[in-house]
């Protein structure tokens, strides 16, 4: 039988160490990532909220994902270890910004 993990349920405001905006914990979901300039951090391992990661690197919004089920997903990728990871977008993430990334997506 595989063990199954699930989604650890985490959510707190936090300062953003790029852009220093503080974000106030998302009402009904997860706060994951800035939702002024979308960048994450890296701190879970394997599941989403784990928290395990001794990395603590920063994660850079590189490209939106279409494909998924769960509709838009940020790509990030980890400035320190490359690690790239899918996270749900929110909807008070800044839509200028979303626009600008999935543009920028298709110019390479
Ligand atoms: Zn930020
Ligand atoms: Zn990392």
């Amino acid at each position: 039988m595989r063990i199954k993990k699930n989604f650890i349920h985490q959510n707190e405001g936090f300062v953003c160490e790029h852009c220093s905006f503080e974000n106030p914990a998302h009402p009904n979901s997860c706060r994951n990532h800035c939702r002024q300039c979308l960048y994450s951090k890296h701190v879970d391992q394997d599941v989403p909220g784990d928290r395990l990661s001794p990395c603590a690197g920063l994660m850079k919004p590189i490209g939106i994902d279409y494909s998924g089920k769960k509709g838009q997903l940020i790509l990030h990728q980890c400035c320190r270890c490359k690690k790239r990871m899918k996270n749900k977008i929110a909807e008070d993430d800044d839509q200028g910004e979303l626009i600008k990334l999935g543009l920028e997506m298709l110019k390479k």
